[in-house]
């Protein structure tokens, strides 16, 4: 077992994890506060990150002439960007139906896409679309919700990434469950095909929200996945008329429903938040349960701002994600972290608020907390092997001062290479892991049919 050194931190590796990885003469993003690392280097061995330092402290001995050698001069390294909401198939109807507000998108156009095209096929082409779209655009890790899940597991695998896949439940008929009063067997048998399967893969649950499911179905969806110890989603606030369906008929808020209903804890995870009050912050505060915030998605469906200055005060633990990119319709998440500090500082009217150093935590370490995976999200020995190499010889990340400028200027295109659970899956732009192209066209057959189905698919609104 031998011992590697870097500021002040021993970490142990392995025998047996014999794939290693050296980044040389980089710059490093190191823990908030400490800044930009000029002439770093980084050392991983099987899935984890060994060692790490500035060019004096290049551990010569440990470094066999099987570690892959990347040269890193004029490159920056960071951790991978974390996608905490998303549900990728839906890289189908990306562009399909813009500039409608949420519930006509949904009720019109959205769902009668999903039933009449989503199949097994879709699932797993369609999730693998968005795969080669975070990869290429650094994000290393996802949190999915979607049906046939199964499949978006497998394109995950498969992919090369790091997932939260999350099976949807829902009181109506869904794909690949007809019969509604199977929504939670369907879910229970994908956490039982899925826990402990793959190290890259956590399997979890996805209630779709409070007007969509009834009091028992999310009792029983939360239930299930606290005895498997899943992470269990809900999309809840999202709207404000969402708030006039819950208080309506229940005479309380989306947030005290939940509440009342005992499916607040720190394994949950509420996607949107954009319309608690006072009280509802004090609820999500108290219970440790995790918000989602999605700015663009927010933003082009009207939605709303969600008031993440506010809970970030508070204490309540604050994620970001691009949602599904037919509401979005990018899932880059250097994109998602500039939105998410830009309509902060409006919504406040102050340009203190939501810093980039704050953006950039949201998109790494909060969301790895969120998503309960403890050793992902950050640049430190022993952490996981899940890394991005940006470009940064390019007239817009000319000078860089420090870290703000990759909230506030990098793109993910500036993404050169990609590094996850200690594998090479994308190098000088060119992802490894699988065909992408073959993919592509996989998509573009099934794009056909969706084409035929909505004749006014190609006039503009
Ligand atoms: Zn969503």
């Amino acid at each position: 077992m031998p011992h590697f050194f870097t500021r002040n931190l021993f970490v142990q590796v392995s025998a047996a994890m014999t794939e290693s990885i050296l980044i040389h003469h980089c710059t490093l993003l190191t823990e908030s506060g400490a800044g930009l690392l000029p002439d770093a280097w980084l050392l991983t061995q099987g899935d984890i990150i060994a060692a790490m330092g500035q060019a004096h402290e290049l551990p010569r001995a440990e470094i066999s002439p099987a570690t892959t050698i990347i040269d890193g001069r004029a490159m920056l390294l960071m951790p991978g960007l974390i996608n905490a909401h998303n549900h990728c198939s839906m890289t189908l109807f990306r562009g399909l139906a813009d500039d409608l507000e949420l519930a006509h998108w949904l009720n019109s156009h959205i769902f009668p896409a999903e039933a009449r095209h989503v199949t097994e096929a879709m699932v797993y082409h369609c999730t693998k679309l968005a795969a080669a779209e975070m990869i290429l655009s650094g994000t290393t890790t996802v949190a999915d919700g979607y049906f046939l899940e199964h499949q978006a597991a497998q394109a995950f695998i498969d992919s090369g990434m790091r997932a939260v896949a999350a099976q949807g439940v829902i009181d109506f008929p869904a794909p690949g469950v007809p019969d509604p009063s199977r929504n939670l067997r369907t879910a229970a048998a994908f956490l039982d095909a899925w826990q402990g399967r793959h190290p890259r893969l956590t399997p979890a649950i996805f209630a779709h929200s409070p007007y969509t499911c009834s009091n028992q179905t999310l009792q029983g969806a939360k239930k299930l996945a606290a005895d498997r110890g899943a992470p269990f989603f809900i999309h809840v606030a999202e709207s404000r008329a969402e708030q006039a369906l819950i208080r309506t008929p229940r005479g309380t808020s989306p947030i005290r429903h939940l509440a009342a209903l005992n499916l607040l804890d720190p394994q949950t995870i509420c996607i949107h938040c954009v319309w608690p009050d006072d009280g509802d912050l004090e609820i999500l505060a108290r219970s440790g349960a995790g918000v989602v915030i999605c700015p663009q998605s927010h933003q082009k469906l009207a939605s709303g701002t969600a008031p993440a200055t506010e809970m970030l005060r508070r204490g309540i633990r604050v994620g970001l994600g691009t949602d599904g990119c037919a509401s979005n319709n990018s899932l880059d998440m250097f994109r998602e972290m500039d939105h998410l500090s830009k309509t902060q500082k409006l919504a406040t009217m102050e340009a203190t608020s939501l810093p980039a150093a704050q953006a950039l935590a949201c998109a790494t370490i909060h969301n790895a907390a969120l998503l309960g995976l403890k050793k992902s999200g950050r640049l430190a020995p022993g952490y996981k092997a899940d890394l991005i190499l940006l470009d940064m010889r390019q007239p817009h990340l000319t000078p860089c001062f420090n870290q703000d400028l990759l909230v506030y200027g990098a793109r993910g295109s500036d993404v050169r290479s990609v590094v996850i659970d200690g594998r090479l899956v994308m190098r000088d732009h060119e992802i490894l892991s699988f065909d992408v192209q073959d993919t592509m066209g996989e998509v573009r057959k099934l794009s056909q049919a969706v084409m035929k189905a909505a004749p006014d698919w190609n006039k503009p609104r």
